[in-house]
């Protein structure tokens, strides 16, 4: 394995120690997959005014735009084609890929460049769109380390596409909620047919061609009541060492152009979507499982969630940006070039431009982008304010600051609850980790002690 694919910003090393390389200009993170948003170098906490000369940022491409193949009950991102409802192809050009790909490369202050492909369903391309990319890549690289990374449903891979990604070193995410039963509760065809085996044989393709791959898993009403059948069914079944969970939260708002689901920006009383995990069921689901993974999976499992709140216990930048104290250098694009805050923030009123009108670094430097991550420490309520847990959590992701805290305050995290009871539970284990780490010793030591 290459020995700069596989690097958490902060991570456990095979002896079960820590190192955080997150700042080297010669690691290239290519985690970014564990976390909701890329950020493979581990600085989405930095402030975005100070570094832009030597930060590199983030876009994530959507080459298919929202097409998908699948119709997956919770999606926030396909009902985003009613943005585009007047274009009649929803897929990047040729014309706009070579502009991306020169511009994305020529803007980035760091001699590592990682391109990040999302969708929608990014297999919806074929394997001939990516070969041109990397074809661009090489053209306009001008000496400069070039990674890919991909997230997919896995249901469309097959042997041409997992040779192809293993050939060119693709970090491959994959989409996948647990066992079969909770993953089909949600994650069906547009025909309403259930998904799992098609994903699991998916699955079982990139581990036959060893491609390098993570688990991305969202974390629902259904599946959240049975933390440890699903953490054991990553673990033992799928054999997957790499394990980002992402809580599923919306709120319903219907647009006039057919979209339903609510930006942060909507009212504060909007109904939550049926699906959406509750603090409550968020915070007991965290706890049960880093209990499993402390007596006995600490250096062997790497949980991104679990690891990110190690990593602010020790002060160093967390791998994932909904821990950090700031955020807004992970972008993304469309397939018609228009630049979004945040991949969670395409909505109209948090456009930045379109990449034919307005460069790339202009986006990033945008003020209205500047304050977007400055918000995320400035815009605390109260309440965060003066929490014990400010440190670990950062008030997490803004796209949940949409409830009232215990002031009457707006804008306080959804999942705060949860959080809290998490931070609380965890907080010896992580305070012993932190000392074992003082100590040079490495913290999977602590399966010894508990
Ligand atoms: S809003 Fe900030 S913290 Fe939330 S996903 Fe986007 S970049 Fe990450
Ligand atoms: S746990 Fe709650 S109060 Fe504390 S920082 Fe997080 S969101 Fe804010």
């Amino acid at each position: 394995m290459d020995e700069k694919t596989r690097r958490p910003a902060l991570g456990h090393k095979a002896d079960g120690s820590l190192h955080n390389e997150a700042r080297s200009d010669n690691s290239l993170e290519r985690g970014f997959l564990r976390s909701s948003t890329a950020d493979p170098f581990g600085l989405l906490g930095e402030p975005v005014s100070a570094d832009i000369a030597r930060v590199p940022f983030y876009v994530m491409a959507k080459p298919a735009g929202a097409l998908c193949n699948l119709a997956c009950e919770y999606c926030y991102y396909t009902e985003k084609k009613h943005l585009y409802a007047q274009t009649p192809h929803h897929v990047m050009s040729d014309a706009l890929l070579e502009r991306f790909t020169r511009d994305y490369i020529q803007a980035q202050p760091t001699p590592n460049v990682l391109f990040t492909w999302h969708g929608g369903e990014a297999l919806m391309r074929p394997v001939s769109f990516y070969q041109k990319a990397l074809d661009l890549q090489r053209k306009y690289a001008e000496g400069r380390h070039i990674d890919n990374a991909l997230q997919t449903n896995a249901t469309l891979l097959t042997d041409e596409w997992a040779e192809f990604l293993a050939k060119n070193h693709f970090l491959v995410g994959v989409s996948i909620d647990g066992p079969q039963e909770f993953h089909d509760e949600y994650r069906k065809s547009r025909t309403g047919r259930p998904s799992f085996m098609q994903v699991l044989r998916g699955i079982r393709l990139l581990q036959k061609h060893g491609v390098e791959w993570n688990a991305l898993a969202v974390v629902n009403d259904y599946n959240a009541d049975y933390p440890l059948d699903f953490y054991r069914f990553f673990r033992d079944e799928l054999s997957g060492p790499f394990l980002q969970f992402t809580p599923v939260v919306e709120r319903i708002e219907p647009h006039s152009d057919g979209r339903h689901l609510a930006s942060v920006a909507g009212g504060t009383h909007l109904q939550l979507a049926p699906f959406s995990v509750s603090p409550g069921q968020w915070g007991d689901f965290l706890c049960a499982i880093f209990d499993e993974w402390v007596r006995r999976d600490v250096g062997k499992m790497f949980v991104q969630l679990f690891d990110a709140t190690l990593a602010n216990w020790v002060g160093v930048m967390p791998g994932v940006c909904t821990l950090a104290e700031t955020c807004g250098h992970a972008l993304a694009m469309e397939f018609q070039g228009d630049v979004y805050c945040c991949d969670h923030f395409v909505f109209p009123e948090y456009k930045l431009g379109n990449i034919y009108e307005r460069p790339l670094v202009e986006m990033l430097q945008d003020e209205r982008q500047r304050q977007f991550g400055l918000d995320k420490r400035e815009a605390l309520t109260r309440e965060c304010r003066e929490c014990d847990y400010l440190f670990a959590c950062h008030g997490e992701c803004p796209r949940l600051r949409f409830a009232t805290d215990s002031y009457g305050n707006q804008r306080h995290n959804y999942l705060c609850r949860g959080y809290k009871k998490f931070f609380a539970h965890v907080a010896p284990y992580m305070d012993r980790m932190k000392k074992l780490l003082q100590e040079g010793r490495a913290p999977a030591e602590i399966m010894h002690e508990v």
